[in-house]
Parts: C-alpha cells; sequence; structure tokens
C-alpha cells in the first residue's frame, strides 16, 4: 500500500516536473520593441535627428539615456532608447507587440524570425563549415538563443561583426557577419533579447546569420542544441495592450520564466 501511494507521489512529481520542463514563454524581440538592461525601448541611430527630438519621440528621460548609452550622444552609432510606459502602449495598441513564443527551456531557441537554411553544419565543398547559417534580409533583428553574458562583440575576421555568448551551460553560441553587434563584452541578456543586426561582414556572399554552437570553442552541431516544432505559428501570440496594462508594462516578467535561475556572469 505504502509502495502504491510512493509510487503514485513519484509520479506525479514526474509528471509535474516533465510539464514544467516542457515549455516556457518567451517575448521574442522585434523591430518595434526590444530589450536592453530588461528595459523595452529601440535601438536607433540617431543620424539627423537631435537628441531632444528623441527623447520626446520614445518618453525616454535624458539620464537614462545616457546612463544606458556609455555616458554620451552618439549620432552615429546606434544607441538605446528606453520607452515611457504611455509610448510602450502606444506601441503595443499599434500592434506591434512582440511574439510570445513557447518555447523548450532546455532547447536552444532560433536566432531569427522564421528561420531558414542556406547552408547546414559539416563538409561545404571540401571545406567543413562549424555552424548554421540562416538566409535572411539585411537588418533582421538576431536575438539570443539562450540567456547568458555576451563574451565577444566587434570585428572578428572571417566572421565579420560578430557576438559571442556564453550560457549556464559551459556552451557559446555566436551570430556573425551582421551589420551592427548592439552589445559589449560582460552584458547579461535574456533569451528573446535582441544582440545584432543581420548582414553580410567578412566572408560572406549574402545576408545571412552565420549560427554557431561551441564548447570548450569546439564547434558542435548546432541542429544538435536547437529546438524543432515548437515555432508553430498556433503556438505564438502577440503582446496586446490588455497584457501591458495588466503586467504594469513590467515586461520582464514575460522574458524569462519565473522558476528558471538566471546564471551569473
Ligand atoms: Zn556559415
Amino acid at each position: 500500500m505504502i509502495r502504491k501511494k510512493l509510487t503514485i507521489v513519484l509520479f506525479a512529481a514526474l509528471v509535474s516536473t516533465a510539464l514544467h520542463a516542457e515549455s516556457i514563454d518567451v517575448a521574442v524581440d522585434n523591430v518595434f520593441i526590444q530589450t536592453f538592461r530588461g528595459k523595452p525601448g529601440i535601438w536607433t541611430v540617431p543620424g539627423k535627428d537631435s537628441f531632444e527630438y528623441l527623447l520626446k519621440q520614445y518618453g525616454s528621460s535624458k539620464e537614462e539615456v545616457l546612463s544606458l548609452n556609455g555616458g554620451k550622444f552618439t549620432s552615429q552609432s546606434y544607441m538605446f532608447f528606453p520607452y515611457s510606459e504611455t509610448v510602450l502602449k502606444q506601441v503595443l495598441a499599434d500592434g506591434k507587440g512582440r511574439r510570445i513564443q513557447k518555447v523548450d527551456p532546455t532547447r536552444l531557441m532560433w536566432p531569427i524570425e522564421t528561420p531558414v537554411y542556406t547552408s547546414r553544419y559539416g563538409n561545404r565543398g571540401g571545406e567543413r563549415h562549424p555552424g548554421l547559417d540562416f538566409g535572411c534580409a539585411r537588418n533582421t533583428v538576431v536575438v539570443a538563443a539562450d540567456t547568458g553574458v555576451v563574451v565577444r562583440a566587434g570585428w572578428m575576421g572571417g566572421l565579420g561583426l560578430a557576438v559571442a555568448i556564453q550560457h549556464a551551460n559551459g556552451n557559446v553560441t555566436w551570430y556573425a557577419h551582421n551589420t551592427a553587434v548592439l552589445l559589449s563584452e560582460g552584458e547579461h541578456v535574456n533569451r528573446g533579447q535582441i544582440v545584432a543586426y543581420s548582414g553580410s561582414t567578412g566572408r560572406s556572399t549574402g545576408p545571412h546569420v552565420h549560427f554557431e554552437v561551441r564548447f570548450m570553442d569546439v564547434p558542435l552541431d548546432p541542429e544538435d542544441f536547437i529546438q524543432f516544432g515548437l515555432v508553430r505559428p498556433d503556438l505564438v501570440v502577440r503582446e496586446g495592450p490588455q497584457q501591458a496594462l495588466s503586467q504594469e508594462v513590467s515586461l520582464d516578467n514575460v522574458v524569462m520564466n519565473p522558476g528558471q535561475s538566471r546564471p551569473g556572469p
């Protein structure tokens, strides 16, 4: 009898663990809503727009923008402007909310929306291709496949402008050939957070994302880590006005499952 009870308890525990590990909701940054240090906002190159104009446009405070961008206004490179609650509500009301995707927390998510393989891991014309290539338009939003810390960011020869993220399990994911890398080394990043804009820099014949998974600097087949079958449109919802109201714009709740621990740097 006791044994039977124990079995039931064990079974229940297993089921609940399985259910818990089944999927988590991740808000995936898009061209309208992006996150940086847990704040919703937008990366933009100011160009001819004045600092004052942009602060007003996005409802950001000067102090906050300066503190998020190394203390200075730069017209020719990307700067992050956090949205005020009013601006964020408006963006959501306009239907520009991020996709909320069910992902398997034990697997990597896709680094771009609707990925199309143009090249896989392994031999390619007598040469070893150490990653997966995803064809996409220039300036496509490239997101972190898992939570982690940026360990490399910048120009890396053949890989062009690239970013590398170290994850809790020791794996490092690489995103290469970008037109712009938005984060610097040491930055904490959440799964689904924008890290770069795609491009064709370095040794590349056209815009695409070259994605690698390395352990101890040895490239492994990303397809052994990436998830399949969870990117179905029926599982994807979009952030909307109701959610913004009910959650008081604490979008960080959506980004990260509270049950999952964040690795330290
Ligand atoms: Zn490649």
